[in-house]
């Protein structure tokens, strides 16, 4: 806005964009430090078949605790993360770190677990991606059907075209694919249907009123009901009640994650988690 005032009309920053400017340079700094001091670290967050409540993957969730800034939210990191750059080498390192996780599970037995992965905009670019995609299944010899990768509706609509054709190349690979925080952006009906995706996840702000809100329990019935005929499964975001549960499991949807099966925890926890899980129930 400064620039757009013209010569001789000068504009100070305001102390609002300078606070602003710094916590910007300051968590780019601090997040190059991290990355190269293990300061970052993978969560995983249990998806589950709604019918059953049964886990069958996770996706996983950046953490990062700085030793000076302590835990940072994701909701404050990334945008920091996208808008510097710094994503892609950050990003990079989520898919190797995944990757590695799937192979430590392949060897251990827990084959049927697929992890779900973030993908950012900036990552989301041909030709980088799909190098790098294959260095990493060659080097860690994983199942790419395992992996799943969502992205953002918004990301995904920025160049349709674009999209289309990486979507297509991913899915010839194996990878399954998903669209996060559906609902939230520009949706494009006729695109859903161009794109070779596998999921939809619908997003925690459809869900969180889902029991009072009428016109949000028409959106998700509605989501279902399409996706279903375009023969996609749906995912719900943030369930969080039992309730929930339930009118989403009358709704026909297919899986569900959210705080009412668990939270977001770190990767040896999930691990105890899901043992827990598997051992069978005593009769009453
Ligand atoms: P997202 O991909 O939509 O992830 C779901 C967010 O909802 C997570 O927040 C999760 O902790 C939260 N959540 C799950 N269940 C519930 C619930 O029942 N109630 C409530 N209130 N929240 C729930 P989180 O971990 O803070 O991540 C926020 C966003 O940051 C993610 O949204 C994603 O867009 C981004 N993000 C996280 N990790 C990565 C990453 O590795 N790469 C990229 N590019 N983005 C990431
Ligand atoms: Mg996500
Ligand atoms: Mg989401
Ligand atoms: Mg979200």
């Amino acid at each position: 806005a400064a620039k757009r005032e013209g010569r001789g009309n000068f504009q100070f920053f305001s102390p609002e964009m300078n606070a602003a400017t710094h916590e910007h340079l300051l968590l780019e700094n601090r997040m190059w430090g991290a990355l190269n001091t293990e300061g970052f670290e993978l969560y995983l967050q249990a998806q589950v078949e709604l019918e059953t409540g049964r886990v069958i993957g996770a996706e996983v969730l950046l953490r990062w605790n700085d030793q000076e800034l302590g835990s940072v939210e994701p909701s404050r990191f990334i945008p920091v993360a996208e808008e510097s750059g710094m994503i892609v080498p950050l990003g990079d390192w989520v898919l190797g770190q995944t990757m590695k996780l799937l192979a430590q599970w392949q060897r251990e037995g827990l084959d049927e677990l697929r992890l779900a992965v973030n993908l950012s905009a900036r990552q989301f670019s041909g030709a980088p991606l799909l190098a790098r995609l294959d260095e990493l299944v060659a080097q860690y010899a994983i199942d790419p059907s395992l992996m799943e990768l969502e992205i953002t509706e918004t990301a995904a609509m920025r160049d349709p075209e674009a999209t289309r054709l990486l979507l297509r190349q991913l899915r010839t690979r194996g990878f399954k694919l998903a669209i996060d925080d559906f609902g939230t952006g520009y949706s494009s009906l006729a695109y859903l249907k161009l794109f070779a995706i596998d999921r939809i996840k619908i997003d925690r702000g459809f869900v969180k009123d889902i029991e009072h809100n009428p016109n949000d329990a028409v959106i998700v019935a509605a989501t279902i009901g399409l996706a279903h005929s375009l023969g996609l499964t749906v995912v719900a975001e943030g369930v969080e009640t039992q309730a929930q549960w339930g009118f989403l499991r009358d709704k026909r949807g297919d899986e569900a994650q959210g705080y009412l099966f668990a939270r977001p925890m770190p990767a040896g926890e999930f691990r105890e988690f899901i043992r827990l899980q598997a051992q069978p129930v005593p009769d009453a």
